[in-house]
């Protein structure tokens, strides 16, 4: 069921010119898409509202734009040449790759549904004296199922920290795990990929250098931080945000956008005193979460998973997950990084990177708070929750995107009930003073019906229709794709009425 509604909304994509797959007619490249006409406008409109919740709201955060190719020691530095790796592992009847720590983790999540479902089961049998507490405590087979869920759980962890390729496939042997195609457990040895793409710089083969594609836009923060803090005067506690393009030779290639090859990533690091960057990470969990409930579909949609294998260099990790089709999935990192970063460019560049803070008088290496966002997995969440089949009174249907207004790619769309009797030119009299405010769309095909849909379709918060009466009356009919309600309104009122309910601004103002 919910599998049904994930490909309904690949297709719609698809068809409404949000998302095609690259090289189409090529048949497509795996993992890499292109945003058409109405993709464009949203994920333009998501980068706008990550930027100016940053940005705008912060005076002690700025930007920074840094280029996709860099020193190839900083790879070295970081740790991704020798650890940016994922374990893979095939299933030799299929020859399909899977990675071996995503096979575990989907076990994990079984377990969890099994349970949910004794819960809901019995929910119904009891009805309003259900007593949930005490039927997760006493259950016999719940309780089986959340014994075995915790013993997976604590050896994929222990395999995990000791980096135990064979043990990770034991485990996958021991669950009785399956390949999803072939259905055999017809394994081989798990190994380790590296995710960063290499190509070469310079133009003889001599006197070439091998350099990577960026797998994150953190390490151009990282090594612009003292540039950007001297150059801006900037005093810890102080951030640099940046959204680009990262690149990674991701081996399972599924799930649409949700897992890219190539793919766009919000990143911010915040720079803070040594000791104090816990407070820190706390308060930006708490931001971050902000930023994504102001969107309004729900709470209960977010959770926070705290990541059971810290990295050495991090002191706290946590994913903010959002509840798509197919589970809850990461949409963000959040991560406190201690001094990791700073501190190995300063070794490896052999250039001293130290903060001098003026208010305690001592030169330190500042602690690093980093929020982590992907602008596509943003994409397919806001997607996924908008998406909705209605059933109208009638016995009609509509697709509608329940988009928050603010990041719909158009805003109004402007349809004179008939072509002729002067009515495209008064509708397109209007279009020309409000196109300057705001996204605004043209259309006189069609019936008006259908025009309506197919402005649902795509999510345009507003219609408004230009009919006889405009002509003397300067009025016209306001529609809401939510409520489908109209109501007249006269045309020097549409801007001080939409402008406030379609902006940026509006989303930012629950933040403040
Ligand atoms: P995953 O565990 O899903 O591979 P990750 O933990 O490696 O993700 P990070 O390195 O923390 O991800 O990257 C930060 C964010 O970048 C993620 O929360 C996600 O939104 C986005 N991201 C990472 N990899 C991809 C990808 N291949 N395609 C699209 N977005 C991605």
């Amino acid at each position: 069921m919910a599998e049904d509604v994930f490909k309904k909304i690949v297709s719609h994509c698809k068809e409404y010119g949000f998302v095609f797959p690259s090289s189409d007619i090529y048949d497509g490249l795996g993992a890499v898409y292109d945003y058409g006409q109405n993709g464009v406008e949203l994920k333009n409109n998501i980068k706008q509202y990550w930027w100016q919740a940053m940005v705008l709201l912060h005076d002690n955060i700025v930007g920074l734009d840094s280029a996709v190719f860099m020193h190839p020691t900083i790879w070295k530095a970081s740790g991704h040449v020798d650890a940016f790796n994922d374990p893979l592992i095939d299933n030799r009847d299929s020859k399909k790759r899977y990675r071996a720590d995503v096979l575990i983790e989907d076990q994990m999540a079984k377990y969890d549904e099994k349970i949910q479902k004794e819960v809901t089961k019995a929910r119904k049998r009891f009805g309003e004296n259900f007593d949930e507490e005490m039927f997760r405590q006493t259950n016999p087979r719940l309780l089986d199922n959340a014994r075995k869920r915790d013993e997976l759980h604590a050896r994929f962890k222990a395999a995990l920290e000791a980096n135990d390729l064979d043990e990770i496939k034991q485990i996958i042997l021991d669950e009785g795990i399956v390949c999803p195609i072939s259905g055999t457990r017809n394994w081989t040895d798990v190994r380790q990929f590296n995710l960063m793409f290499k190509t070469e710089v310079g133009s003889t083969a001599e006197g070439a250098s091998t350099i990577y594609l960026r797998p994150e836009t953190a390490q151009g923060i990282f090594v612009n931080y003292l540039n950007v803090q001297k150059t801006g005067r900037m005093k810890v506690p102080f951030g640099i945000a940046q959204i680009g393009k990262a690149f990674r030779n991701e081996i399972v290639a599924r799930q649409f956008i949700f897992r890219m090859r190539e793919f766009e990533q919000m990143e911010m690091q915040y720079f803070v005193r040594p000791g104090t960057e816990l407070q820190w990470f706390q308060s930006w969990k708490e931001q971050r979460m902000a930023w994504h409930q102001a969107l309004g579909f729900g709470a209960e949609n977010y959770r926070f998973h705290d990541h059971d294998k810290l990295a050495h260099y991090a002191n706290a990790a946590t994913d903010i997950e959002f509840q798509m089709p197919f589970g809850f999935k990461e949409v963000e990192g959040i991560h406190s990084r201690t001094d990791f970063d700073l501190s190995q460019h300063e070794k490896f560049s052999g250039k001293s990177i130290k903060y001098f803070d003026p208010e305690t008088n001592e030169s330190y290496t500042p602690y690093v708070i980093e929020t982590s966002i992907g602008v596509d997995r943003m994409f397919l969440s806001v997607m996924c929750h908008a998406y909705q089949e209605e059933q109208l009174e009638g016995g009609d249907t509509r697709v509608v995107l329940r988009l928050p207004a603010a990041l719909a790619p158009t805003k109004l769309a402007i349809l004179p009930l008939v072509r002729k009797d002067g009515l495209p030119e008064k509708a397109k009299e209007i279009l020309n003073d409000l196109k300057f405010h705001f996204n605004c769309k043209y259309e006189e095909k069609d019936t008006i019906g259908k025009r309506y849909r197919r402005q649902d379709a795509v999510g345009t918060p507003y219609c408004i229709t230009v009919d006889h009466d405009t002509l003397t009356d300067n009025s016209v009919t306001l529609r809401d794709r939510d409520t489908m309600e109209q109501q007249r309104v006269p045309i020097s009122e549409l801007r001080a009425l939409l402008e406030d309910k379609v902006s940026i601004t509006s989303l930012l103002k629950k933040l403040a």
